[in-house]
């Protein structure tokens, strides 16, 4: 469970798009949302667009493994395509704030996790590429920058920081830190039958 968070406008979107082109072994987990669809959003590619009732009942029915609310708007992870996905020995991405990687933190799963957190070179560029992306007012430009700084403060409950000065100087990076954890000794499975093999011990 490799979880990526970062302030929006951090670049996060292009490096996690970028990751799963190049790595057919992850998945990326589609959130759930009230929020609208930006323009060029496609639902049940870059989010489940739903109602605030349908979210509710989400939560009510123990379908979210997590869920959060930012910027007014209700996001959350939806419980059973991650579950098929681990259980098939895929590997899967997340990208969620600091909220909902604390509460994967506290589950059953935490020792499958692993936190990424993504820092923009400074502000005045985090800044940039919001006005850049221009799919927001101004007053939500100004409410994400706070609420960045507010992401940013969340640092240091991450595995791994990375700072996106270069798109690809970071995705060599991510893919180190992904190549690294996968292996690790107790995510190798199947590893300890084929030690005895080899060994000519019983299996
Ligand atoms: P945006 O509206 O820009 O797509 O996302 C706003 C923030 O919500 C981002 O920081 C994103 O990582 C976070 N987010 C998206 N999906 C989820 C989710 O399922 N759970 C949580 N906790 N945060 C999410």
């Amino acid at each position: 469970m490799f979880v990526m968070s970062s302030p929006s406008g951090a670049g996060k979107t292009t490096l996690s798009r970028r990751l799963l082109a190049d790595d057919p072994q992850i998945t990326l987990s589609v959130s759930a949302t009230t929020r609208p669809p930006r323009a060029g959003e496609v639902d049940g590619r870059d989010y489940f667009f739903v109602s605030q009732t349908r979210f509710q009942a989400m939560v009510h029915g123990h379908e979210l493994l997590e869920y959060a609310t930012v910027f007014d708007n209700r996001y959350g992870t939806p419980r059973a395509p991650v579950e098929a996905a681990l259980a098939a020995g895929r590997d899967v991405l997340f990208d969620i704030d600091w909220q909902g990687t604390q509460q994967l933190q506290q589950t059953d799963a935490a020792s499958d996790l692993v936190r990424i957190f993504i820092l923009p070179p400074n502000l005045a560029e985090l800044e940039r590429r919001l006005i850049a992306r221009n799919t927001d007012h101004a007053e939500v430009i100004a409410a994400r920058m706070a609420r960045a700084c507010d992401e940013i403060r969340h640092w240091g409950e991450y595995d791994y920081v990375l700072l996106n000065e270069d798109v690809e100087t970071c995705l060599a990076e991510l893919k180190a830190i992904l190549l690294a954890e996968r292996l690790r000794r107790r995510r190798q499975l199947g590893l300890a039958d084929f030690v005895r093999a080899m060994l000519g011990e019983a299996v």
